[in-house]
Order: structure tokens, then sequence, then C-alpha cells
């Protein structure tokens, strides 16, 4: 199994570059944002209790979103291995998954992290927003939220890979398939 985490800031690119990894390494995409999304568009009672945090640029309790990842992993005993996006986001997150890896013998093998600068990130989020239909994109003062979580709870989790020399910087600005190149250089040294 090869399990990869593909980590940044909201609006690095991570979306945008886990479709074209999933399609060239055969990896099952479990991104926790695209998984709580489907809760609120069914208005389960678990997206229904998401939808306050996210509509405020908050992270989502971790709970809750452990136990989705948890499910998500069952869901997919056959899985040749999984892109993990948007998560882990804290500490009792990544600590998390490493509990639930360990179950199935399969560790983290890298942890791709996108490096774009925050000016840039708001150019990309705003726009994002006149397209996308998420709410949270079309808000400068939620987008600000989102990056105030991102530095105060979840740029730490980079930390936590490094200590098992696992954490990649990579350059997140330039053209997709340059970026997209920089990080199958990265897993292909890896794989
Ligand atoms: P982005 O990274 O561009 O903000 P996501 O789709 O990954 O977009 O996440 C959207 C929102 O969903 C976040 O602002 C947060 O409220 C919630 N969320 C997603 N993943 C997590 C997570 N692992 N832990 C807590 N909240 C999360």
């Amino acid at each position: 199994m090869f399990n990869i985490i593909l980590f940044g800031p909201p609006g690095s690119g991570k979306g945008t570059q886990s479709e074209k990894l999933i399609s060239k390494y055969g990896l099952k995409h479990l991104s926790t944002g695209d998984l709580l999304r489907h809760e609120i568009s069914r208005q389960t009672s678990l997206g229904k209790e998401a939808q306050n945090f996210m509509d405020k640029g908050h992270l989502v309790p971790d709970e809750v979103v452990i136990g989705m990842i948890s499910s998500a992993l069952d869901e997919n005993p056959s899985a040749k291995g999984f892109l993990f996006d948007g998560f882990p986001r804290t500490s009792a997150q990544a600590e998390a998954l490493d509990n639930l890896l360990q179950l199935k013998n399969a560790p983290i093998s890298a942890m791709l992290a996108m490096d774009v600068t925050e000016d840039e990130l708001i150019k990309r989020l705003l726009k994002r927003g006149e397209t996308s239909g998420r709410s949270d994109d079309n808000n400068e003062e939620v987008i600000r939220a989102r990056i105030i979580e991102y530095h105060t709870k979840t740029a730490i989790v980079a930390d936590y890979y490094k200590k098992f020399n696992k954490a990649v910087m990579i350059n997140g600005e330039g053209t997709i398939d340059d970026i997209f190149e920089r990080l199958c250089t990265e897993i292909d040294k890896r794989i």
C-alpha cells in the first residue's frame, strides 16, 4: 500500500493536484472537505453540525472528521493506497491517522506540503468563489479565518511528519503541470 498526504493552506491547489495524482497512481482520494460537503448536501446530522463550523471558516471538531476518515478507510478495503487531501489538519488528527493506518500495516509514505504565498492564496480562493458555488470562497472574511485556522492549528502538523522524515516541501506556484511534475518527482523517489 502507498499512502500520501497532500498538505497545504486553503487554495494551495490540493484538490486540483489530487485529481491528477489519483489517476496517475491509482490511489483512492479521501478529501475531508469533499466528504463534509457531501454530508451537507444530504442534510445528515453530521452535515448540519459541520456546516456551522465551515460557514465561519473554522475547523470541524476532530472527532467528527476522524470518524469520517475511519469509515472511509473501512469502506475501501482493497484500495492500492490512499491520497489524503485536507486531512490531517490538527496534531490530534495526525496521531489518529497513524493509529488507523497501523491497524492496516500501511503507514504514510510521504507528506507533500504545497507552499504558496498568502496573497496568491487569497487571489485564487476569491477567483474559485466566482464559480465553485462554495460560500466559504466568496467572502474574504471567511477566507482569512480559514488561513488563520491553518496557521494556528494546521501548520504544526508538518512538524509531526518532519520528525519522521516524511515531510517534503513543494513549490506550489507556477503552472498546474509544473507543480504536478514536482509532486510526481518526489512520489517516484519513494514508491
Ligand atoms: P480548503 O482547504 O480550500 O479550505 P476544504 O474543502 O479542504 O477546502 O475544506 C473546507 C472546510 O471544511 C474547512 O474550512 C473546514 O471547515 C472543513 N474541514 C475540511 N477538512 C477538515 C479537517 N480535516 N478537520 C477539520 N475541518 C475540516
